[in-house]
């Protein structure tokens, strides 16, 4: 099940849509995804071409630092897949893969920085408490949200494009 947002600034009329938990944005194989994304596929040697994960990870730290730990035999741990982040300094949203890698005791999970502000990104989840549409960060607190562009906190829904349901 996946819902999306669609919201409009009324400082600057900047108006923009996110896409939460969609098939666009998330495969987690715990919902079911095809042999694409199966835990072989993505964190395993696949025919001489290397762990999938690499190739979904854009930065070269990461990339180096998940290859040497699935090398030393670090294991994916729960769901995974393509979530929304978002940046608290800039307010604007990217994508990234999400997951997290079990060795012993220790958790590891990649810490994507804003390709702008360099900062680390937050990984976001949007809920609905009380009728009104909050972000939540992983430890399901309400973030701050503003318009990516002026930095008003004067968002309004986009009327014609309310909280979508899909299963
Ligand atoms: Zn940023
Ligand atoms: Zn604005």
């Amino acid at each position: 099940m996946g819902s999306s947002i669609s919201f409009t600034c009324k400082n600057c009329a900047h108006d923009d849509a996110i896409f939460f938990g969609g098939p666009k944005t998330r495969w987690s194989f715990s919902t079911g995804i095809g042999m694409l994304y199966s835990p072989r596929n993505v964190f395993y040697e696949d025919e001489g071409r290397g762990p999938m994960v690499v190739s979904l990870i854009r930065s070269q730290k990461i990339k180096a630092e998940v290859s040497s730990r699935l090398e030393a035999g670090w294991a994916p741990e729960g769901d995974y897949g393509h979530e929304i982040y978002m940046c608290a300094h800039c307010m604007d949203f990217h994508e990234r893969f999400h997951f997290t890698l079990k060795s012993g005791d220790e958790a590891y999970e990649p810490q994507y920085p804003c390709p702008k502000c360099r900062i680390e990104l937050t990984l976001v989840t949007l809920v609905e408490r009380g009728g009104e549409i909050t972000l939540v960060d992983s430890t399901g607190r309400a973030i701050l949200w503003r318009c990516p562009i002026c930095g008003s906190r004067d968002l309004v829904l986009d009327e014609n494009a309310p909280l979508m349901e899909w299963d």
